[in-house]
C-alpha cells in the first residue's frame, strides 16, 4: 500500500497531500502560491493607478495639449493665439510638476512669460 506523504505548508501552516504542491522542494501549496501570485499582481496594478491628483493634472493636461496645438494656426488672428499658448503652458504644468519633469516645466513657464511678453 502507498503511503500518502503530507507536507506542512508554510503559508496556511495547514497539512497537505503531496499532490497538493507543484514541486517535491516547494515549501508553499498550490493555493498560497496562487494568492500570493494575484495580491503580487493586484499590488502591481494599484501601484500603477493613477492618484486623484494625477488624473486631474492629467486631463488638464489633455486641455493645455490641444490649446497649445490650436494656438500657431490662429497666432495671426489678433490676440487669441497668445492667449490660448498663455492657457496651454498654465495647464499643462500640473501634470509635468507633480512627474517632476523639471525641463518641460521650465520650457512652459517660459512659454507663459514668452506670451505674455509678446501680449504687452
Ligand atoms: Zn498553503
Amino acid at each position: 500500500m502507498a503511503e500518502i506523504k503530507m507536507r506542512v505548508c508554510n503559508v496556511c501552516q495547514k497539512e497537505k497531500k503531496d499532490s497538493k504542491f507543484k514541486h517535491e522542494n516547494k515549501k508553499t501549496c498550490i493555493s498560497c502560491e496562487f494568492r500570493w501570485k494575484t495580491s503580487f499582481l493586484r499590488l502591481l496594478v494599484h501601484d500603477r493607478r493613477l492618484t486623484a491628483q494625477e488624473r486631474i493634472a492629467s486631463r488638464l493636461g489633455y486641455m493645455g495639449s490641444a490649446f497649445i496645438m490650436l494656438s500657431p494656426y490662429i497666432l495671426n488672428y489678433g490676440y487669441i493665439g497668445a492667449i490660448t499658448y498663455i492657457l496651454g503652458g498654465i495647464l499643462l504644468t500640473p501634470q509635468v510638476w507633480i512627474a517632476k519633469q523639471w525641463n518641460l516645466v521650465i520650457i512652459n513657464i517660459n512659454l507663459i512669460l514668452g506670451y505674455i511678453i509678446y501680449l504687452l
